[in-house]
């Protein structure tokens, strides 16, 4: 995706393109009022970690890639916001990964999940799910569980970048292996995550396929050995030390 009218040299250059991403996905019916709410959350959260990938994140989205790569049936839940960001990032790690990609929104009206398909298939997806939502995730009200049967309901890897903490929690209990991106290292939606990565979905989806392309030969055993050495709450530790502390030790 190039944006032409902001110059790459420009110091504020990525969160600049970040902004103008979601104005633009707020103008196609893609991000909702709300995302812009949760963009300038995140956005405060990225300027105290530096606006960079610290090492801790790096770890996190490994084991992420690790995962995806382990898994039976990974699906990557899009929202408004990712589908604003990083379409064509969540397109190749979709490829890269095997993994299904699945529209799942917080405020889901048939418009908003047909533009986020479009978004996709112009993006190079050949299939979308979250159309049908045939399915149900228990202990949520109706509109926000709402998912497909073949899809985040059978999914035994889930991706959920920028979820809300009851979302996060509730695929949690249903045992499905969660990988997070967020931004907040106290979010409920961080915390419920087996693989919580705390960095901005636009570095943090480009860096799961840089790692799944490494690790693409890697055998089942070394997969699983990245996953079990690699500890949720110490991710979550070095990032709130590192926003508090401005060091990750
Ligand atoms: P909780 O998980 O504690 O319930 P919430 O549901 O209140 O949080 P929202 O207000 O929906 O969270 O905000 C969305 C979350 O997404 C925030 O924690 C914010 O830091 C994070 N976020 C926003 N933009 C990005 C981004 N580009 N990359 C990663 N995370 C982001």
């Amino acid at each position: 995706m190039s944006d032409p009218e902001i110059p790459e040299s420009h110091p504020r250059y990525e969160s600049l393109l970040t902004r103008h991403r979601i104005e633009d996905g707020v103008e196609k019916g893609i991000t909702s009022q709300q995302g812009l709410i949760a963009q300038g959350r995140g956005e405060a959260f990225d300027y105290l970690l530096g606006e960079e990938t610290i090492p801790s994140a790096d770890e996190a989205a490994r084991a992420a890639a690790a995962e995806l790569l382990l898994a039976e049936h990974p699906v990557l839940s899009v929202n408004g916001n990712v589908a604003a960001l990083v379409p064509g990032e969540i397109v190749e790690l979709a490829e890269t990964t095997g993994a299904d990609i699945e529209v799942n929104l917080f405020n889901r009206t048939p418009e908003r999940i047909e533009a986020i398909a479009d978004q996709l298939r112009e993006h190079g997806a050949t299939e979308v799910k979250g159309l049908t939502a045939d399915e149900r995730i228990p202990g949520l009200d109706h509109e926000r569980a709402k998912v497909d049967a073949d899809g985040i309901y059978a999914a035994d890897v889930v991706l959920v970048p920028l979820e809300d903490g009851d979302r996060a929690a509730a695929l949690a209990e249903m045992g499905k292996t969660e990988i997070v991106v967020d931004l907040n290292p106290l979010s409920r939606s961080a915390k419920a995550a087996d693989v919580p990565i705390v960095d901005n979905v636009i570095r943090a989806v480009p860096k799961m396929t840089e790692h799944a392309r490494e690790l693409q030969d890697a055998s089942t055993a070394e997969l699983e050995s990245i996953v079990e050495a690699f500890d949720p709450e110490a991710a979550l530790a070095s990032a709130e030390r590192q926003i508090r502390d401005g060091s990750p030790e």
